[in-house]
């Protein structure tokens, strides 16, 4: 059955974008979105919805830890005046620039959240979906749509840790959600517990104002700077195609010795006691070295227990007098308006083919966009699993039958417990993203591009993965993709650079970024050229 009308839970990032790509197809979405604004966890009201947990997540100091060339959604770039890397409500007028720019909002209905999404008697016929929603008044409503697309993202329920004693402690125990700033901690002893980017963002934050600040962390961490070498934005550095040709090993040494280079985590007591490429958590921190060097801050291991005025951490240290323990210790998700057969609530229990599609539904008409947890820039993956979901949704893309999805399922579960010891999932984007492009039919082949336009073929593969390289090909290619393209390079540094130098030089780390990423790949298809002739 053709699909018309397509419902789309949320309107955050993996909402708006969803919105978008179904006017693309031709298809009618009726965004439900629970709060009174778009842009989700940016939006940093501290007002609760009614009946549920969800309100912004980001603080005053948060600065993203994608550069915005590489978070941009693939038709939408940034305002080039923008830093690399940028507050966080910046990012909110960015969404709200897009749901303006592609007139997203008439299709929005605001305070009005989805309580209930059923199949159909005739599911199997038709793949339709009873949706049940309560509007702005109270009222509920009932519709039937053709398809679902749920985009109410993976941060709908603070997560805290229990630990014994905790119920004893007469300070105060609070989520870094309701983390604002670290003014209000002056003179005050802190605890923050947590190994990703908040926990480092609180730490640092309380650090200048509280009294002390401790972060204790269950196993370490690994913490990247946002300067990559050469001053290259560090997921622009990383993320490109070329590094796929250069061996494992030698890169994961080549980011060992970057990281160590510029941050001697063991001796600020904050190394990750797993190998660099499983470390369960990743912080990008630009100061937390600092602030532990200048004796503001002190790393901890695990907490073992608390007693009414004391933190005890596992190593038998104590810290007396905690007025404050802060748990950046991350979020659930729940999805409490479908059943647990379609969309389980935990990674270790979550079906999702391609982390898009329910496999065991008889048919494909159910989306989840946004959740995936990948290293990286979150945005332009959303977007691509929106613009496959939305052809599936048109019978243009054909999923395989459901055997063979569910092996795919148990493989990448397989995959990331192996590597991490828990089901996060978190990958490299290129491969998935160029993967789910492929699918949608908006993947560039190199071997095109290299005979109609070398030097973009030349950024294609040596140069960062840019969002737009998705709209150069295929269905709703965008005209001014190129243009976005050659000019991302020079918008991510043009806007800092606000004295003019005039004799710049050359960096060293640049020549040796030059060297890993093209002059040791050109050799290697040199020396492998010169065997081919030769035999
Ligand atoms: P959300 O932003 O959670 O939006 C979900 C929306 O759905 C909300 O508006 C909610 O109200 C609505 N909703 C939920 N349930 C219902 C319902 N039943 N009915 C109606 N509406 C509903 N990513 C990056 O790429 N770069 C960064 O630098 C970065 N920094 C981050 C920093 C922090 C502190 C955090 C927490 C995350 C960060 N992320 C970053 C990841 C970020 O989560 C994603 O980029 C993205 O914002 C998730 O968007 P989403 O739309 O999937 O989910």
């Amino acid at each position: 059955m053709a699909v018309k009308r397509v419902a789309v839970i949320g309107a955050g990032i993996s909402g708006l974008v969803s919105t978008k790509t179904c006017l693309e197809e031709g298809i009618e979405p009726v965004c439900f979105e629970q709060t009174e604004q778009i842009g989700g966890i940016w939006v940093t009201s501290d007002r609760r919805v009614p009946g549920t947990e969800t309100r912004g997540a980001i603080y005053d100091c948060l600065i993203t830890n994608s550069s915005k060339e590489m978070m941009c959604f693939s038709d939408y770039p940034f305002d080039p005046s923008v830093p690399p890397f940028i507050k966080g409500n910046q990012v909110l007028s960015y969404y709200q620039g897009y749901a303006k720019q592609f007139d997203l909002e008439p299709r929005i209905r605001f305070n009005t959240r989805v309580i209930r999404v059923e199949p159909t008697k005739d599911f199997d016929m038709t793949g339709r979906w009873h949706v049940k929603s309560q509007g702005p008044c109270g009222e509920v409503d009932e519709e039937v749509f053709d398809a679902v697309m749920v985009c109410s993202g993976l941060h709908n329920k603070s997560y805290i840790p229990s630990f014994p004693g905790m119920d004893d402690f007469k300070g105060d125990i609070v989520h870094s959600c309701d983390f604002r700033n670290g003014e209000k901690y002056a003179g005050k002893t802190i605890v923050v517990v947590g190994g990703a980017h908040s926990a480092g963002d609180v730490a640092v934050d309380t650090s200048m104002h509280a009294k002390m600040t401790y972060l204790s962390m269950k196993s370490g961490t690994t913490v990247l700077p946002r300067a990559g070498p050469g001053g290259v934005p560090i997921d622009a550095y990383i993320n490109r195609r070329v590094r796929g040709l250069v061996p494992l090993a030698l890169w994961k040494m080549w980011l060992q010795s970057f990281i160590s280079y510029r941050l001697n985590m063991e001796s600020l007591g904050l190394k990750s006691e797993r190998p660099l490429f499983s470390s369960t958590s990743i912080m990008v921190n630009d100061l937390i070295g600092v602030r532990i060097w200048c004796g503001a801050l002190q790393a901890k291991p695990n907490i073992a227990r608390l007693t009414e005025s004391d933190v005890i951490f596992v190593d038998g240290t104590v810290v007396e007098n905690v007025d404050v323990v802060i748990f950046a210790t991350g979020y659930e998700f729940k999805f409490p308006f479908i059943d647990r057969s379609i969309l389980q609530e935990s990674y270790k229990d979550l079906e999702l083919y391609w982390h898009i599609f329910p496999p065991r539904l008889s048919r494909q008409t159910l989306a989840m966009v946004g959740a995936t947890n990948s290293a990286g820039a979150r945005g332009p993956i959303y977007e691509l699993q929106a613009r496959l979901a939305a052809r599936v949704f048109k019978g243009l893309v054909e999923l395989p039958c459901q055997e063979r999805m569910l092996e795919d399922v148990a493989r990448r579960k397989n995959i990331f417990k192996k590597l991490f010891d828990n089901h996060k999932i978190r990958f490299a984007p290129i491969p998935y993203c160029d993967m789910l492009a492929a699918k949608v039919g908006c993947l560039p082949r190199f071997i095109d591009l290299l005979k109609s336009d070398p030097i973009l073929a030349f950024k294609f593969i040596f140069g960062p993965n840019y969002p737009p390289f998705y709209r150069l090909v295929g269905p709703h290619a965008w005209p001014g993709a190129r243009h976005a393209i050659m000019k991302a390079e020079y918008n991510t540094v043009n806007p800092t650079r606000t004295r003019i130098v005039k004799n710049p030089g050359t960096d060293q780390s640049s020549l040796f970024f030059m060297f890993l990423l093209v002059v040791f790949p050109l050799c290697i298809f040199m020396m492998i050229f010169v065997m081919v002739i030769g035999t």
